[in-house]
C-alpha cells in the first residue's frame, strides 16, 4: 500500500498530523492508501513557501524564455511518466486505463505545453497621447494562487490550473480532491524535476472542510480557483469574496443534447453515448439531458437504448471496458438515489437502472437511460454525475430551447442538425458557457471553458486564464 505525502512543500514530500485520508480502489473496495492530512500548521507552510518564492522573483521575474522552457519540461516529464501515473490513476478513480492514459495525461501535459507557447505571444496594450504622453499595460501576477481540484477528472483539471497559474509568474498550492489525490499527486511530484524553483507549485492534502478551508480562507493566498460541485462553490466564492480575493468557480452541470430531425443520426447517436457515457459518466460537461425530436424520437431512443445496453461495464484495467465503477460508495448510493421505483408512470426505466451484474464488489452501475415526462422532474433539474441519461420528446425548436434552458445550470449545450440555419440558432438560443454543434466535447484551450448561472463564474483557457492569473498596471510616461 503507497501514502502519499500529506504535502510537497518547497519540493520535499512531507507528512501530516491532521485527520486520516483512507484511499479507495473504486473496482475493489481496497484500501489503496491511507495517510494524515495536511493540518493547518502544514497549509500555512505551503502557503508561506509559495509566497517567499513569488517574493524572491526567481520564477515571477524569470524571463519568458526560462518559463517556456520549464514549462516544457514538466510536460516531457509528465510524458515520461505517463504509464506510471496512468496507472496509479486507474486504480484510484476506476476510470478506464485507455482514457487516461490516452486522455487524461495527454491533456495533462498539452495544458503545460498550451500555456508556454501562450506566454510566449503575449501582446500588449500601448496608447499615444498627444502631444506628449505614452500609456501602456503591463500584466504582472497575482501572487500565490490556491488551486482546488475535483475528483472526477484529477489529472487533465488540475493540471490545468497548474499550468496556467504558473505560467503567468504566479506560485500556487494545489489541494486534490480527498477521495483520488494520488494520480496527482504523483503528477506533481514528477514535475518538481523538471526545473521548477522551489515553492512555485506545493501541494496540500486532505480534506475539503479541514485542509481546503484552511488553505482558501488563508490570508497569503491572492486568488482561488475551484473546480468542484455548486454548493461547495458558493461556500468558497463567499470565504474568497469576504477577503477581497479573486476567484474562479468551474461547478455543476445538468446539460441538454438536443437531437434536431434533421440530424445526422448515427453521427448524433455516437455523440448522445460519448456525451454521457465517457469518464464513468462522471463529467460536468455530460450531455444528460437528451432531447429527441419526435419524428426521429421513437428510433433514435431505440438505437440509443440498444447501445448503451452494450455498452462494456467492467474492471478499469482492462482495455476493453467502456464503463468503470463509480468513484466512491457515497457517489454510487447519491447515483443510485435517482433510479426511479419500479412502476413509477413519470419516469420509466429504458436502460439500466441498478448494479452492474456480474459484480459482487465495486462500485459498479450500469449504463442508465429513463424517459421523463417533464424536464420539471427532479431527474432532469439536479445534476446526478453518472451514466445516467434521461431522454424526453421535442415538438417544436422552442419546445427545445425552453427545456434546454429550464436549469439552474448552463455549463454546456449540444445541438444537432443537418440545416445550418437551425444550428445557428441553436448556438444562440442555448443559454450556456460552451455550445458543441454536430460534435461531442472539442476543447480549443484557445477558448473560454466556464459556465453561466450555477455552473460557474470566470472561465479557464486561453485568455480568460490571463485575465484571471495577472493583474493590469496602467503606466504612463512622456516622450
Ligand atoms: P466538491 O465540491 O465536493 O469537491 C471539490 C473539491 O473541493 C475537493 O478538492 C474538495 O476537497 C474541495 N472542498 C470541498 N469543500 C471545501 C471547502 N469548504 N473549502 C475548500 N475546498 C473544499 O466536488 P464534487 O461534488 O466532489 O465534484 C464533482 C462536481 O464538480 C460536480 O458538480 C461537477 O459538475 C463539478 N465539476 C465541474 C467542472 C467544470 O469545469 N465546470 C469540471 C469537473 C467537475
Amino acid at each position: 500500500m503507497t501514502s502519499p505525502a500529506a504535502a510537497i512543500i518547497d519540493g520535499e514530500n512531507v507528512s501530516g498530523s491532521g485527520g486520516p485520508i483512507v484511499v479507495v480502489d473504486p473496482s475493489t473496495e481496497e484500501t489503496i492508501a491511507e495517510f494524515a492530512e495536511a493540518e493547518t500548521a502544514l497549509v500555512d507552510r505551503a502557503v508561506a513557501s509559495a509566497r517567499a518564492t513569488f517574493e524572491r522573483g526567481d520564477w515571477r521575474a524569470a524571463s519568458v524564455e526560462q518559463r517556456q522552457a520549464v514549462l516544457r519540461r514538466c510536460a516531457d516529464a509528465i510524458d515520461a511518466h505517463a504509464d506510471e501515473i496512468a496507472d496509479i490513476e486507474c486504480a484510484n478513480t476506476g476510470i478506464p486505463y485507455a482514457q487516461i492514459r490516452n486522455g487524461q495525461i495527454v491533456r495533462a501535459a498539452g495544458n503545460f505545453r498550451f500555456f508556454a507557447d501562450y506566454i510566449g505571444q503575449a501582446t500588449a496594450e500601448l496608447y499615444e497621447q498627444e502631444p506628449n504622453y505614452l500609456t501602456y499595460v503591463r500584466r504582472e501576477p497575482v501572487g500565490v494562487a490556491a488551486l482546488i481540484a475535483p475528483w472526477n477528472s484529477p489529472l487533465a483539471l488540475g493540471s490545468m490550473k497548474v499550468a496556467s497559474a504558473i505560467a503567468f509568474g504566479n506560485s500556487c498550492v494545489l489541494k486534490p480532491a480527498e477521495q483520488d489525490p494520488l494520480g496527482l499527486t504523483r503528477l506533481v511530484e514528477v514535475i518538481q524535476g523538471a526545473g521548477l524553483p522551489p515553492g512555485v507549485v506545493n501541494l496540500v492534502n486532505g480534506g475539503g472542510a479541514t485542509t481546503g478551508d484552511a488553505l482558501v480562507r488563508h490570508a497569503g493566498i491572492d486568488c482561488v480557483s475551484f473546480t468542484g460541485g455548486t454548493r461547495t462553490g458558493k461556500i468558497i466564492m463567499t470565504a474568497a469574496g469576504a477577503a477581497l480575493k479573486p476567484a474562479v468557480m468551474e461547478l455543476g452541470g445538468k446539460s441538454a443534447n438536443i437531437i434536431f430531425d434533421d440530424a445526422d443520426f448515427e453521427a448524433a447517436l455516437d455523440g448522445a453515448l460519448i456525451g454521457i457515457f465517457s469518464n464513468n459518466g462522471q463529467q460536468c460537461l455530460a450531455g444528460s439531458r437528451v432531447l429527441v425530436q419526435r419524428g426521429i424520437y421513437d428510433r433514435f431512443i431505440e438505437a440509443f437504448v440498444d447501445r448503451a445496453k452494450k455498452v462494456r461495464v467492467g474492471d478499469p484495467r482492462d482495455p476493453a471496458t467502456e464503463i468503470g465503477p463509480l468513484a466512491t460508495r457515497r457517489h454510487y448510493d447519491h447515483v443510485m438515489g435517482f433510479v426511479p421505483a419500479p412502476g413509477d408512470k413519470s419516469a420509466r426505466i429504458l436502460a439500466g437502472g441498478g448494479r452492474a451484474h456480474g459484480f459482487d464488489r465495486g462500485f459498479y452501475f450500469q449504463p442508465t437511460i429513463v424517459e421523463v415526462d417533464s424536464n420539471a422532474q427532479r431527474l432532469c433539474q439536479e445534476e446526478i454525475f453518472g451514466p445516467f441519461a434521461t431522454v424526453m420528446p421535442f415538438d417544436s425548436d422552442e419546445d427545445a430551447y425552453a427545456a434546454a434552458n429550464d436549469s439552474r445550470f448552463g455549463l454546456v449545450g449540444y445541438a444537432w442538425s443537418r440545416d445550418i440555419a437551425r444550428i445557428m440558432a441553436a448556438q444562440e438560443r442555448i443559454s450556456a458557457g460552451t455550445i458543441w454543434c454536430n460534435t461531442p466535447m472539442i476543447r480549443d484551450l484557445r477558448a473560454p471553458f466556464g459556465g453561466y448561472r450555477e455552473s460557474g463564474v470566470g472561465a479557464e483557457g486561453g485568455r480568460a486564464a490571463e485575465a484571471f492569473y495577472t493583474r493590469q498596471k496602467a503606466v504612463s510616461i512622456p516622450r
